[in-house]
Parts: C-alpha cells; sequence; structure tokens
C-alpha cells in the first residue's frame, strides 16, 4: 500500500512538473518571439495580388483575413517584424523584352501596399530603417527582386531598380541567363561570365545584397570568389540535409560563413522533407500557385500520386545544420509563404513563425541565438553590406 501511494505521489509529481515544464517553454518562446525582430527573407505576396489582377489592392483589404498565405492579421499573429517583399516575375519574360517593365510594375504594388497601409507598414531601405520601423510597432518592408532576368543585362537598370528600393537581387529564377547558371537549368559552359561578375561588383559598390539562393552550386562558389560584401541566400535550405539542387551545399555554407553572409531557410516541403513522409496528391486540391521553379516537382508528384510533407521540426533540423556547418551567426529564415504549393504542417502561413521560436526553445538553444536567427543576423549582414559599399 505504502509502495502503491508513493508511485502515485511519484506519478502525480511526474505530471505536474511534466506539464509545468512545457509550460515554462511555451510562455517563455512566446515572450522570447513577441520581443524578437523577426526577418523573413522571401514572401511571393505580390505575384499572388498580380496573378489575381490587383495592381492598385482594390479588390483585396489586407486588413481582413485572405485565402492568401499572408494579410495583416496573419503577420501580427506572426510577430512579423520585417519582411522582404519578393518582386519576382517570370524568367520567360526575358524573351518579350519586358523583364524589366513588369518588376518596376512589381516594384510599385509593393509602394501601393505599404501607402495603402500605413500603420501596418513603411519602407525600409537601411538597416537602421529596419530597427528604427520595427521600435514604432510597424512591419519594416523591405523589396527583394528575384531573378538577375529584371535588369535585362544592363547594371544602369540595376541601378534603377535600386533607386525605386529594391535591396537584393537573386541572381537567377529557374532557367540560367546569359551570364549565370540556374540550379534547374542544364549546365552552362562557364556558371558566372565576365558580366556576372560586373553585376556581383556593381551591387556590391551600390549597396545591394548578392541572393545566392536559385542559382546553381557551381555558380555560387564562383560569385562567393567574387563577392567584397555579405551575400544571402534568401530561400534556400541545406543541401547537406537534403539533396535538393536548391539548397546550398555545406563548402558554400563554409563560403557564406567567410564572407560574413546569411542563408535564410526555405520551408518548403519538397526542399526540406524527409522522403519517407509523403500525403496524398489529392490533398493538394486544384487551388495551389505553382511557381515554375517547382513545375518538375509538382509533376512528378502527380504522376507519384504523392506529395512531400514536413513539419516545424523539419524547418528547425535545417536551421540547425545551417548553424552547425556556418556557425549561428549566419542562418535566418526565408519563408517563401505564397510561392510555393504545399508547406510544412504547422508552417501554413505566416501566423505560424512563434512555433519556429518554440521548437527552439524546446530543443534548448539559448534566448541570444534564437535572436541571431529570427532577424539579428540579417540585420547585421546587411550593416556590413551597407559599409561596404561606402554608405
Ligand atoms: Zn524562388
Amino acid at each position: 500500500m505504502k509502495n502503491l501511494s508513493h508511485i502515485a505521489l511519484g506519478l502525480l509529481t511526474l505530471f505536474v512538473f511534466g506539464s509545468g515544464y512545457n509550460e515554462d517553454i511555451a510562455e517563455h518562446a512566446k515572450k522570447l518571439h513577441q520581443s524578437s525582430l523577426l526577418v523573413d527573407g522571401h514572401n511571393d505576396l505580390p505575384w499572388r495580388l498580380r496573378e489575381d489582377n490587383d495592381l492598385t489592392l482594390s479588390q483585396h483589404d489586407l486588413m481582413q483575413t485572405q485565402i492568401y498565405n499572408t494579410d495583416i492579421p496573419k503577420l501580427r499573429k506572426g510577430g512579423v517584424g520585417a519582411q522582404f517583399w519578393s518582386v519576382y516575375v517570370p524568367a520567360e519574360l526575358m524573351q518579350t523584352g519586358t523583364a524589366a517593365k513588369v518588376t518596376r510594375e512589381q516594384i510599385d504594388l509593393v509602394h501601393t501596399m505599404i501607402k495603402k497601409y500605413p500603420d501596418t507598414f513603411e519602407l525600409a531601405l537601411t538597416a537602421k530603417d529596419i530597427v528604427r520601423i520595427h521600435d514604432t510597432g510597424k512591419i519594416a518592408s523591405m523589396i527583394g527582386m528575384e531573378g538577375g532576368h529584371s535588369i535585362e543585362n544592363s547594371l544602369e537598370t540595376l541601378r534603377d531598380m535600386y533607386a525605386r528600393g529594391a535591396r537584393y537581387m537573386t541572381m537567377s529564377h529557374s532557367k540560367n541567363l546569359s551570364w549565370i547558371e540556374a540550379s534547374t537549368d542544364n549546365p552552362l559552359p562557364v556558371a558566372l561570365t565576365d558580366f556576372g561578375k560586373e553585376v556581383v561588383k556593381e551591387m556590391n559598390r551600390i549597396g545591394m545584397f548578392v541572393d545566392i539562393s536559385h542559382i546553381s552550386a557551381r555558380a555560387m562558389r564562383e560569385v562567393m570568389k567574387v563577392a567584397q560584401a555579405p551575400v544571402i541566400a534568401s530561400h534556400s535550405s541545406a543541401y547537406g540535409l537534403k539533396q535538393h539542387v536548391r539548397n546550398v551545399p555545406d563548402d558554400v555554407l563554409q563560403m557564406v560563413a567567410k564572407n560574413g553572409g546569411v542563408v535564410m531557410v526555405n520551408f518548403y516541403p519538397a526542399f526540406i522533407g524527409k522522403e519517407k513522409s509523403w500525403k496524398p496528391f489529392s490533398a493538394l486540391g486544384n487551388n495551389f500557385h505553382i511557381d515554375d521553379c517547382v513545375e518538375e516537382d509538382v509533376n512528378k508528384w502527380r504522376r507519384e500520386g504523392r506529395v512531400p510533407t514536413a513539419d516545424v521540426g523539419t524547418v528547425v533540423d535545417h536551421i540547425e545544420w545551417i548553424a552547425r556547418v556556418a556557425g549561428i551567426d549566419h542562418v535566418g529564415l526565408g519563408s517563401d509563404f505564397d510561392g510555393v504549393p504545399t508547406l510544412p504542417v504547422g508552417m501554413e502561413d505566416v501566423s505560424k513563425f512563434p512555433a519556429i521560436t518554440e521548437e527552439l526553445v524546446k530543443r534548448g538553444h539559448s534566448d541570444e541565438d534564437i535572436r541571431k536567427i529570427l532577424g539579428l543576423n540579417l540585420v547585421r549582414a546587411f550593416e556590413d553590406m551597407e559599409k561596404a559599399s561606402g554608405k
């Protein structure tokens, strides 16, 4: 009898202590998340609005909940402090000579969004802007170009995009350019041509991040050799953990560490998911956005009738991999929300960012390290990138 009551007491203690422990973690993570500056490297809302023919934002009130991964209530719930809005345009527009024109329209769309919601958004052009705007409780809004095709082989156009607010350029999208090799196209004789090197140097000079997401591993290595300022991978994960061409290999992670840059983890299950976890293709529904960089994946899934899955833990596995290989100062978040057809379980939209903080706390990371991952690494790299440009 005595033994039984001891066991009961033990179980009770375990239960109380156990639940109290979890509650502490959840409460601590919540406070840490709310008091941190969260910077996300890549969000495709502007392209979704364009697809829905709403360049003036007259049909979608972002103050109301939308079907998108992103709207203002969800951004607030997710504690987003700063966002790089992607002004992606398809690589095919190179052929019609309209890539720069449509990119300018997408930049205008971001400015329209910022003006329409002045209590929520403010344009950030510098690292200082990010911190200042976040301190006022608004979401610092940056502009990122996705694909070197947007400048149509012109450094003058590159400078014009900078003047309009663009602060990073992903060097390619899904297709090769005449001057750089993409990860999802056929190999080129040279991964980065002399003109490509001029583009990198000019971006360093004017103070725009060189973004190595989407380019081939060979091109990444060439870019890293030329870069004189910190680079970013705005939405790429770890190749060492998941062998997908869109991810960053370990040797490049080490180069990014030396360069002072940041690799911002992409949440897309096809880039991070474990091969063993799948769900039926039918679960995708018909109503999803297909970025052309993933069309191949989607076609494969259609044939196989299943799609890869991931969860918050998978995202954090990639964060930890990059932190281990490159160092804790060189990892960040680059969700790709509104740019991909599937998302990890528990990471379905921008309101779910706090789950990452909670998982990091659960795994024993320090508050200081978590703040770096969430946003401070990007802010530091931004400052260093500006300094390197002489600004
Ligand atoms: Zn992309």
